[in-house]
């Protein structure tokens, strides 16, 4: 029985890694800036040397295996990295076996939303729940479904894209390339898409004052003017909320979950953004479903990628 790993935070800004016991104490944190303009070999060098200095700092010898989230789409049984937004070049790159060969020890890969269900599962708002889904609201719109304590990772580990849920069959175009996918309304690029627009039409001075000028408005500049009372990005919120509250109801309606974790930065919006969404969930969602279902913030903060890479290895043991 394991009840130590190594959990590695891959991130296209830091990287941090972390010793994580299974009662969910946390020791030895090293971080570092990820600096994915040096190249892959280097990323995946200094990842090697981050986990040998944690594993010497905690005195854990070669048998510790470590647990590996990383962004993007990627195959977690071939443990290859098939593209990541946020680090250029990062495209089919076998990271375990790269891993693997550099530290002399067994790599779990996991996509970090995927591995931020199970965190939550293990570690957090789910814990004791069974039926569970999670949903990230960054950049853009993650997802994780854990169905009876199994994470559903499709054929090829890419299940759970719930951003990628059409709400709106003639919606608005999405990175993608289809179209009226929940993340095309309700995500830091959308968000920030809207705002842009109301910022160059002039009709949100607010908005436009947040942001220097209109092509800088992202997603905060709204949250922030939305506080100060501005309509335009209340409405902006309000619209983003009704599509993630339609979107919730999807799943809630094909998994059934006790369940619903909201994390993510965007999700530090609150209410402008979750009561809309709230009230969406429940118009849309069959009622025999929706009242079984409790609506959660995340439980681990800044915690999730740390805990969510543990999750990932702890997961694999306890299904083999
Ligand atoms: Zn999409």
């Amino acid at each position: 029985m394991v009840d130590t790993t190594l959990a590695f935070d891959l991130g296209g800004t830091n990287l941090r890694c972390t010793v994580v016991h299974r009662n969910g104490d946390i020791e030895a944190e090293q971080q570092a800036l990820t600096e994915g303009e040096r190249g892959v070999d280097a990323v995946i060098e200094h990842m090697a040397e981050m986990i040998e200095a944690v594993a010497a700092n905690a005195g854990l010898d070669t048998a510790v295996p470590v647990g590996v989230a990383a962004p993007g789409p990627l195959d977690p049984r071939a443990g290859i990295v098939r593209f990541s937004p946020n680090l250029a070049g990062w495209t089919n790159i076998p990271l375990r076996e790269r891993l693997e060969a550099l530290t002399g020890r067994t790599i779990h890969l996991g996509n970090d939303a995927n591995a931020a269900a199970l965190g939550e599962y293990y570690f957090g708002a789910a814990s004791d729940v069974r039926h569970l889904v999670y949903v990230a609201l960054g950049t853009g719109l993650g997802g994780g479904v854990i169905c009876d304590g199994r994470l559903i990772d499709g054929i090829n580990g890419l299940g759970g894209e719930l951003g990628h849920t059409c709400v709106n069959m003639d919606g608005p175009r999405c990175t993608c390339g289809s179209s009226g996918c929940v993340e095309a309304y309700c995500s830091g690029w959308a968000i920030a898409r809207d705002g842009q627009a109301l910022a160059r039409a002039g009709r949100s001075d607010a908005i436009r004052e947040a942001a220097s000028d209109p092509d800088g408005v992202d997603a905060r500049a709204v949250a922030d003017a939305a506080e100060a009372g501005d309509t335009g990005a209340l409405l902006i919120l309000e619209r983003a909320g009704h599509a993630l509250g339609a979107g919730l109801a999807s799943f809630a309606n094909i998994f059934n979950p006790e369940m619903i974790v909201i994390g993510g930065g965007l999700a530090r919006i609150g209410d402008p953004l979750l009561q809309p969404a709230t009230r969406a969930f429940h118009a849309y969602a069959l009622p025999a479903i929706a009242q079984n279902v409790t609506i959660s913030a995340s439980a681990l903060g800044t915690k999730t990628g740390t805990y969510g890479a543990a999750a990932i290895v702890f997961h694999a043991l306890h299904q083999t």
